[in-house]
């Protein structure tokens, strides 16, 4: 480990009481708690914690998925949550909400350990998926469809919102409560039940959240959790006939090929995939205020965010005095334990995940990349899966090279480039040198910012986040919309719905 790092690396406590005890699981079919028909577990590590074993969870194969389709199934066709009125569906998710208020402490924590991230930002974190429930809860009592009432004098058309059906819920590691948090409660917000396959490293809060909202209220069989690896549970979401609709996040491989599957059901698919993108910044930035941006913009969960922002677009004027103050904040950045009270950069997810990152940032160098910052995978000999935050420059702006993207860039590695070749320079740098108005900077912000094709963007801001906001993505980013209403249309239908008033014209004339 580079010495200058000693002072701001937060050495991990391997006798925490917090470590001591591992939670068990079970999964969660029909409202009842079951272990994997095979019997067979999956032991989470702390990826920050070496040999702590922190959770346990069954590993669910194709014949409990089927199981949990069933319940599902079942709980769609006869059972009352499709049924309910608006306003009984929105008082049980709010009762859902004051349990995850009440839980906070316990869930951030298991949060925490399962994925390596701070345990204040894990707390943060469940806190924010309160409100994330709370919106749903709110809203499901106003789904409402639409009427037509301009298409002729004896004519009526009424557009009629109904529960889509079965959803099949596929989550990632990165952010487990926050991505099931998105999608579970709009799905029964608007009627539907769902069977939830959460990541095989991170599947404990997302089973609690089935407990918790079991005990408030919602019926058995509308929230189903199957645990295990995703080959043997996913693909049956994807490929089974009884779910209508699948909600991927994940990686951009293993989302077009599922996608490919349900497409030959002619099955609906919502895909959150990979992200992350540029931080463009204009010569009229207040730099402290940009670098402070764009510090939290790459490390923030250890840059292992879909919404990262892990490359640098700055202007040639102010380009070294920004870099210079990034470097500083980097160098200052305390990384180490994730339950460390100072932590603000925890352990990676695994120990394959930490190689990988690791060799891309050597083919980087390699490649001609000139490191500025960071070096070497700090503990990770002891098992402990640290990285140091990374800060790389003159690198060509196709690097890392495209087949190493999907699933490299999913890291914490900040790369400066001249984007001379970059499409969007241009004119970004066309609309920054435009005379300057009393509301220039906005300005230029607004116009950049519509020229991008990107599902998510902030001005001022980064990684920021809101249930009045969409997300979703362009491109390869993915299909559909989570948040806002738009996630309660991914699980409705329309039916349209035709009525003539009184006696109507004859189709065929009578003779
Ligand atoms: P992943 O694609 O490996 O796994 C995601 C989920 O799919 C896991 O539950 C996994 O068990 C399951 N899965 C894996 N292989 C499967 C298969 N063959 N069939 C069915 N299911 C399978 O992704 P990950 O490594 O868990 O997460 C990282 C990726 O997620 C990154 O690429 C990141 O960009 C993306 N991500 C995107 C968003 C977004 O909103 N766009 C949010 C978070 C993460």
């Amino acid at each position: 480990m580079q010495s200058r790092f000693q002072d701001n690396f937060v050495a991990p406590n391997l006798s925490d009481p917090r470590l001591a005890s591992k939670r068990a699981y079970r999964m969660m079919i029909d409202g009842r708690s079951v272990d994997a028909q095979s019997g067979e577990t999956i032991t989470r590590e702390s990826p920050g914690h070496r040999g702590k074993v922190i959770g346990e969870w069954p590993a669910g194969g194709a014949a409990d998925a089927e199981l949990a389709i069933t319940a599902a199934r079942r709980a769609f066709d006869t059972g009352a949550r499709p049924r309910m009125s608006g306003a009984e569906r929105s008082t049980i998710l709010h009762a859902v909400v004051a349990k995850i208020l009440d839980h906070v402490d316990e869930l951030g924590l298991i949060e925490c350990l399962e994925t390596g991230k701070p345990l204040e930002q894990a707390k943060g974190e469940i806190g924010y998926c309160a409100d994330l429930w709370s919106y749903a809860a709110g809203m499901s009592r106003g789904l409402e469809g639409a009427t037509h009432n301009n298409i002729g004098e004896n004519r009526l058309g009424l557009v009629l919102r109904e529960p889509a059906g079965v959803v099949g819920i596929i989550t990632p590691w990165n952010f487990p409560f926050i991505i099931v948090s998105e999608r579970v409660p709009r799905a029964p917000g608007a009627g539907c039940t769902v069977v939830v396959k959460p990541s095989e490293f991170t599947s404990g809060t997302t089973i609690r959240l089935a407990e918790l909202a079991l005990e408030a209220g919602l019926p058995a069989g509308v929230f189903n959790v199957i645990t295990g690896y995703g080959p043997a549970v996913g693909q049956v979401l994807a490929e089974d006939p009884r779910v209508d609709v699948l909600a991927f996040t994940g990686s951009v491989r293993v989302g077009t090929a599922l996608a490919g599957l349900a497409a030959a059901g002619v099955k609906r698919v919502g895909s959150e995939l990979g992200g992350k993108g540029p931080q463009i910044v204009f010569a009229d930035a207040d730099l402290d205020a940009a670098a402070d941006g764009i510090a939290y913009g790459v490390y923030h969960n250890a840059g292992q965010c879909c919404i990262s922002g892990s490359r640098l677009l700055v202007e040639n004027s102010i380009r070294q005095p920004l870099l210079e103050r990034v470097l500083e904040l980097s160098r200052k950045l305390p990384f180490g334990d994730p339950l460390g009270a100072a932590t603000r950069f925890g352990a990676m997810v695994s120990r394959n995940h930490l190689e990988k990152v690791a060799s891309y940032v050597a083919a980087g160098v390699n490649e001609g990349a000139e490191l500025l910052l960071g070096g070497d995978m700090v503990d990770a000999k002891s098992g402990n899966f640290f990285l140091l935050p990374r800060f790389s420059t003159r690198c060509a702006p196709t690097w890392p090279s495209p087949e190493r993207k999907s699933s490299g860039r999913f890291w914490p590695p900040l790369v400066s480039t001249r984007p001379r070749k970059l499409s969007l320079w241009p004119m970004a740098r066309h609309l920054a040198s435009r005379p300057a108005s009393g509301r220039a900077d906005l300005e230029n912000a607004i116009q950049t910012t519509r020229k991008l094709r990107a599902g998510r963007c902030w001005i001022n801001s980064v990684i920021d986040g809101t249930p009045e906001l969409p997300i979703g993505g362009y491109k390869k980013s993915g299909t559909g919309r989570e948040l806002r209403r738009f996630g309660f249309d991914e699980y409705s239908q329309f039916k349209g719905l035709h009525m003539i008033l009184g006696r109507g014209q004859p189709r065929f004339q009578h003779s």
